[in-house]
């Protein structure tokens, strides 16, 4: 289990850095759209420029609108998107709040239609989804030390020469486990 979610992190952060570098290349959007008579719910994730945003819209339009799409639509046209995005900030938020490239602000116009806009740096994604690979790593890593230190007859803790001490470091005071004591 805890190395699935370690496997599973790894995955994600690897597709968070692949996304982080090709969002300063390409502008991605991904669209879906739910049309019910004159209701449209339009979400929306663009990826550009170092940066992931999730724009979810419900539209209040003045008549059904009859060429909607729906399903998920891809393009890396970000004229489209831009656009949107550029509404969006001309018009000003029922609330908002900003903090080092994070964002979250609710849009509400008066034909009824609000928007939702949730904004991440790509350096969070991939440092959130990097700290369990890390950890395991770390962990990995403390256990190879420990396996070396037990083989070199040495303290697994601090590396002390334990070749007179056979039950207790002197050094650190750890206590040297029946199995590393058997094989002095
Ligand atoms: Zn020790």
């Amino acid at each position: 289990m805890k190395r699935t979610l370690v496997a599973l992190s790894t995955l994600l952060c690897l597709a968070a850095c692949t996304m982080w570098v090709r969002s300063h290349l390409v502008a991605d959007l991904w669209r879906w759209a739910d049309a019910a008579g004159k209701t449209v719910r339009l979400s929306t994730v663009r990826s550009s420029a170092g940066e992931v945003t999730l724009v979810d819209s419900n539209l209040e339009l003045a008549e059904p609108a009859p060429g909607i799409t729906t399903g998920v639509v891809h393009t890396t046209d970000d004229a489209d998107g831009a656009l949107v995005f550029d509404l969006i900030r001309a018009s000003s938020p029922r609330s908002m709040w900003e903090r080092l490239g994070f964002a979250y602000s609710v849009h509400q116009s008066r034909d009824g239609s609000s928007t939702r806009v949730v904004n991440a740096p790509y350096w969070s994604v991939a440092a959130a989804t990097a700290l369990l690979p890390a950890i395991g790593l770390l962990g990995f890593l403390r256990r190879r030390r420990a396996a070396r230190r037990r083989l070199a007859n040495r303290c697994a803790e601090c590396g002390y020469d334990l070749r007179a001490s056979p039950d207790r470091c002197p050094e650190c005071g750890a206590m040297r486990d029946k199995a590393d004591r058997r094989s002095t």
